[in-house]
């Protein structure tokens, strides 16, 4: 790569993590998730290992945190107080301990594992067993002097006392300062009670609780310590691994979480897989845990390697965000017809997964975004959460990235996509033709309350397709020429075939509205089908109504008869319907409204009916023009009611609503000309 290249991306990435330094060191208030943060950090600082001659002099891979600020005084420390390196993965823990093998030969190698608390590093002194200061790490060499903040925190000893080791003249314990789960929510719930600005996370809060002018006001803060090492002690406590030290400290009263010694790293692994499923159930907040090498002297051997020591490492949690780039943006037809684009992204691991496909809704997503293709973005995933593209990184964006637009046809048929206005999602206008939308239409032609073909929707319906015996539902009434490719459909005997013939051929005496109920027209249900066959009586009437005519239709709203335009006016649509009707699919006239005796009733079917269920029943009213509702209410015309009726019944009786049972209702359909078999 040229030289000018990797010193811009150099550049921008210190520039941009600056800019996080401070919103996280020094505002308490970070805007981007830590692994995020960490991400970036990593890719400076890989640039750096392919490039260490162009190594920037204000690099942050070479420094601690950020500097104090100045609002308190400031404190060197004796001890630098360092960071950590991090690893992500068992390859990286691994070479971790590689490197330390190769350091220590044939030298035995314990590591101790401790939690990682997400909270902020401070140093405690101790004279003579008096806590005298209390300093937060800054950026390793100074910090600032939080003494009279710290003597707030009501686990941490202020004064040393032990019944059974000496008080060591001077003790300088390093350790974190964080508020459990428990405090937090507390903390929060308080706050926003008061109208006060909530913490994002228990980490900010621990930091802006501690870094308070008012110590009174840290004092009202559920802020606890966890004591993880000891960076000075006079005299020597003479132990020779880190593990009995944390354990000495205990006599004096610190708090040290759980922490455990493993003789291999592939048990510090298994520790590690443990910890990221318990994670959840620990009283406070963790980002990972920490790998340190337990025995003391090997440790001084190791030593530090610039902002860190060799002989620990953070092995992190999974990244709940990550940062990718956008290969291409595809539009996916689902089977209602509706698009939605998916970005395809440069592989990425977040929250345990590699991640490389990600919806991004609908075109309204991508517009609020503003994401283009070669655009680096966030990927977020936290549990069983769906991954999701939060955020795009303008300041990384190449200048051939390239601006995404809706496409206008159909990626799968090339019918116009249509996306009318209000509408948040787009959709393929193919219908019945298109590919993609074919399974769906068919399970929903064939389906009880459509044209009523059994078996074929549920059982059949994929394999057909699979078959190529099934381009549209027309071809239904086709299928009874290929009997010999039916019968190698698994399962599929002589039987099953005979079945599903006799089906098919018995669905083609159907009723008008059932049919236009079949064919799926967006916004068109069981309801809105029965208005619409008993307004226009014909198909050809129905094909060629007018917007005006279908706005005026009973249940037509202004959109829907807008997408049955749409339907009828899609060529491949009125195909398929052509060839259903010449297939022999027939209907009786419907009753013209005019002569139907409920026209406008509404009605209220309820209870057990001996001889029916309930849908025949509601077929039948719907047939002489009732409009049945699923509630009573003082405009209900009249209440049909089985057996076992309950709280409708009662509220029919309150309102005065008449009630028929089933034999009087069988009666006044018999006088219309409704019995069980029309
Ligand atoms: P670090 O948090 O990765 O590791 C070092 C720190 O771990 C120590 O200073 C100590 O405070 C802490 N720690 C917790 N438990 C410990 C234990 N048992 N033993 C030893 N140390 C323990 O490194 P860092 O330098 O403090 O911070 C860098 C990290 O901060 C980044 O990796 C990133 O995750 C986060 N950060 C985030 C943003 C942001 O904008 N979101 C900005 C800057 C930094």
């Amino acid at each position: 790569m040229d030289q000018t290249i990797v010193v811009a991306q150099m550049r921008q990435l210190i520039q941009v993590l600056a800019q996080h330094n401070h919103a996280y060191y020094v505002m308490d208030q970070p805007t981007i998730e830590d692994s995020e943060y960490d991400q970036l950090f990593h890719q400076l600082k890989a640039l750096e290992q392919q490039h260490p001659e162009l190594t920037q002099p204000d690099t942050p891979t070479n420094t601690v945190g950020a500097k104090a600020l100045s609002k308190f005084e400031t404190i060197t420390h004796v001890v630098p107080m360092l960071s950590l390196g991090n690893v992500f993965d068992q390859q990286e823990l691994n070479d971790f301990a590689r490197r330390i093998e190769e350091r220590l030969p044939n030298q035995k190698i314990q590591y101790d594992v401790e939690l990682k608390f997400d909270g902020l590093a401070i140093s405690l002194w101790y004279e003579h067993g008096v806590l005298v200061r209390g300093v937060t790490r800054g950026d390793g060499e100074t910090g600032e002097d939080i003494t009279e903040n710290v003597k707030t925190i009501r686990n941490l000893p202020k004064m040393l006392c032990s019944d059974n080791v000496p008080i060591p003249e001077l003790l300088e314990v390093r350790g974190e300062v964080l508020i459990p789960k428990a405090g937090f929510n507390k903390l929060n719930r308080h706050l926003k009670k008061k109208g006060e600005k909530e913490f994002a996370n228990p980490r900010n809060a621990a930091a802006g609780s501690l870094r308070q002018l008012d110590s009174q006001i840290t004092k009202t803060r559920p802020l606890a310590f966890y004591a993880y090492g000891i960076a000075q002690c006079k005299p020597s406590h003479g132990f020779k691994t880190i593990a009995e030290s944390l354990d000495w400290l205990k006599e004096f009263g610190f708090e040290n979480y759980d922490h455990w010694v493993f003789d291999s790293i592939e048990d510090v692994q298994k520790k590690y897989d443990e910890l990221t499923n318990q994670r959840s159930d620990l009283s406070v907040e963790i980002d990972g845990m920490v790998v340190k090498v337990n025995n003391i002297d090997q440790q001084l051997k190791l030593g530090f390697v610039s902002r860190a020591p060799r002989w620990a490492v953070a092995y992190k949690f999974p990244a709940v965000a990550a940062l990718t780039t956008v290969e291409n943006i595809d539009w996916q037809v689902g089977r209602t017809g509706t698009l939605t684009p998916v970005a395809r992204l440069n592989p990425v691991a977040v929250g345990g997964v590699t991640v490389s496909n990600v919806t991004l809704h609908n075109i309204g997503e991508i517009h609020r975004l503003d994401v283009r293709l070669g655009d680096t973005v966030s990927v977020y995933r936290s549990g069983d959460v769906i991954p999701k593209v939060e955020k795009v990184w303008p300041e990384f964006r190449p200048v051939d990235s390239v601006e995404v637009h809706l496409p206008e046809q159909c990626p799968v048929c090339d019918s116009p996509v249509v996306m009318p206005e209000g509408e948040a999602l787009a959709r393929c206008s193919g219908g019945l033709y298109c590919a993609a939308q074919r399974i769906e239409a068919i399970r929903h032609f064939v389906s009880r309350k459509a044209m009523d073909i059994e078996g074929l929707g549920d059982r059949w319906a994929e394999s057909l397709l699979h078959l190529d015996l099934l381009k549209d539902v027309a071809d239904i009434y086709h299928l009874h020429a290929h009997r010999e490719k039916l019968l190698t459909i698994e399962k599929m005997g002589e039987k099953s075939v005979q079945n599903l013939i006799d089906s098919i051929e018995k669905s083609k005496k159907t009723s008008f509205a059932s049919f236009i109920f079949a064919l799926g027209i967006r916004g068109v249900g069981e309801t809105t089908a029965r208005m619409l066959a008993n307004t226009f009586q014909t198909l050809d009437a129905l094909r060629n109504a007018d917007l005006d005519a279908l706005k005026k239709t009973p249940d037509v709203g202004d959109i829907t008869a807008e997408w049955i335009i749409d339907f009828f006016q899609a060529p491949h649509n009125l195909e398929v319907v052509d060839r259903l009707i010449a297939a022999g699919i027939h209907w009786d006239a419907p009753i013209a409204p005019t002569r139907q005796p409920l026209n406008g009733e509404s009605w209220v079917v309820t209870g057990t009916l001996s001889s029916m269920g309930r849908d025949e029943a509601t077929q039948m009213l719907q047939a002489l023009g009732a409009r049945v509702s699923g509630s009573v209410s003082a405009k209900t015309k009249c209440l049909v009611a089985g057996e076992k009726a309950g709280s409708k019944l009662d509220k029919a009786e309150k309102l005065g609503v008449p009630v028929l049972d089933e034999q009087a209702f069988l009666a006044l359909m018999a006088e219309y000309g409704q019995s069980l078999d029309t």
